[in-house]
């Protein structure tokens, strides 16, 4: 594909791939089985000698339609699509690790992906948790054995920013996978090749599917990462060329053996809904703004949490890496004000956990989407009892601010 802009590219993906009838939607594929006139050919397929497809659990034309437009996105060389953010996550981690490894992770991280680091764990794979908005924490806990380092971009629901640039310095002076999960910022805002990330997740459940009616995960090779320096890529997969060992083992490893495929109908769904991912994302980080700005001069709210604002921590290390400062902030409330009865007081606002979703959704974390991890764990990540985590849509601002008005009094 020659090289356009963003949503140029992703608009009109679809048309560059020999089209049937001349169609601008990739077609939903629903066959699971692909067949063949020279048998031959099938076993070049599975022999990976010559693409096309086998079965539908490792691949399916609306989701490679769909992988190509995320690898487009993220300037990759591959990627993989799952059924969630959390398959892609999962699936990717089992393939690409083994028992005696080690992996270094931000601890401010979204809820299931900790709760699944801490079942590594039980299997044997040695998780250390660090405050990845510092680089020599990370470095601190490197070891002999650490694999893969993990982190966020903007975590949620407190919007650290994680040390992105030197972070990835680091693992490439060490020969460490970094993998970011970019779901928090989408490829609009960021890109994570930028610093130097090797692997990169998305969620496409949120922002680049962004209306809340599909669920899928992804993730892309950038193709910086020397894979003939990953000792556990398995022999069978070393036949390809290097940038395509890691991304071919976790297909087959991850993808096939466990099986959270992504469905071509999800595919189609998030593949539509990732044409305006840009338009959505600028509306809902002004917005967001907009919003946080008011509650910061809040006399019911305690504390803001948004990387627009000039008093957030990283704020200048979100100017200079992001293109937008993203469309979620959280608020601690001040002594007294029950954050029950503010969410029951909005109108236009929704309680609900997801969030990229075009429409504001509001959670109170503490009691919802965290309330698993326990109290000190949660006091380490600095979730209060009284945050509550809003996702901003893209409804009218002063509907929005009128809603806030009056829910906080
Ligand atoms: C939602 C989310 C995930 C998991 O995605 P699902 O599609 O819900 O499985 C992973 N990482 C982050 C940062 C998320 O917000």
């Amino acid at each position: 594909m020659s090289k356009k802009g963003f949503n140029t590219t992703n608009l009109h993906s679809d048309r560059q791939d020999n089209p049937e009838h001349g169609v601008l939607h990739k077609a939903i594929h629903t066959s699971v089985a692909f067949g063949y006139a020279d048998a031959r050919e099938l076993a070049e397929v599975f022999q990976g000698k010559r693409s096309g497809y086998s079965y539908g659990r490792q691949m399916n034309p609306t989701v490679t339609a769909l992988q190509n437009k995320i690898t487009a996105m993220e300037d990759g060389v591959a990627t993989a699509a799952f059924a969630t953010g959390m398959a892609a996550i999962a699936s990717s981690l089992l393939a690409l690790l083994r028992q005696g490894d080690h992996i270094v992770s931000s601890a401010f991280l979204f809820g299931n992906t900790n709760s699944f680091f801490n079942t590594l764990q039980t299997l044997g794979i040695a998780v250390t948790f660090v405050d990845a908005t510092d680089v020599a924490n990370v470095e601190a806990a490197l070891q002999a054995n650490t694999r893969l380092v993990f982190v966020e971009t903007i975590a949620n629901p407190v919007t650290q920013i994680t040390d992105l640039q030197a972070i990835g310095e680091l693992c490439r002076a060490r020969g460490i996978v970094y993998c970011v999960d970019n779901t928090m910022t989408s490829p609009h805002l960021f890109r994570p090749k930028r610093v130097g990330a090797s692997l990169i997740v998305n969620s496409l459940t949120k922002y680049i599917g962004g209306h809340g009616n599909a669920l899928g995960g992804s993730i892309t090779d950038t193709g910086l990462f020397d894979w003939t320096q990953f000792e556990n890529i398995y022999a069978t997969y070393r036949s390809q060329p290097h940038e395509l060992w890691g991304i071919t083992q976790i297909r087959k490893k991850g993808l096939r053996d466990i099986g959270a495929s992504l469905g071509p109908e999800a595919a189609h769904h998030l593949a539509v809904g990732s044409e305006t991912l840009s338009l959505r994302m600028e509306k809902a980080c002004a917005n967001a703004q907009a919003l946080a700005e008011f509650c910061e001069h809040h006399a019911s709210v305690k504390r803001v949490y948004y990387p627009g604002l000039r008093s957030h921590p990283q704020h200048a290390r979100a100017t200079q890496l992001f293109d937008g400062y993203g469309a979620l902030f959280s608020i601690d409330l001040a002594a007294g004000v029950d954050c029950f009865d503010v969410l029951n007081r909005m109108e236009n606002v929704v309680a609900s956990s997801n969030l990229g979703d075009t429409r504001t959704l509001a959670i109170p974390v503490a009691h919802t989407i965290y309330h698993e991890m326990g109290a000190e764990r949660r006091a380490s990540m600095g979730i209060e009892d009284s945050m509550i985590r809003f996702s901003v849509g893209i409804e009218d601002r002063d509907d929005l601010l009128a809603d806030f008005s009056r829910a906080l009094g």
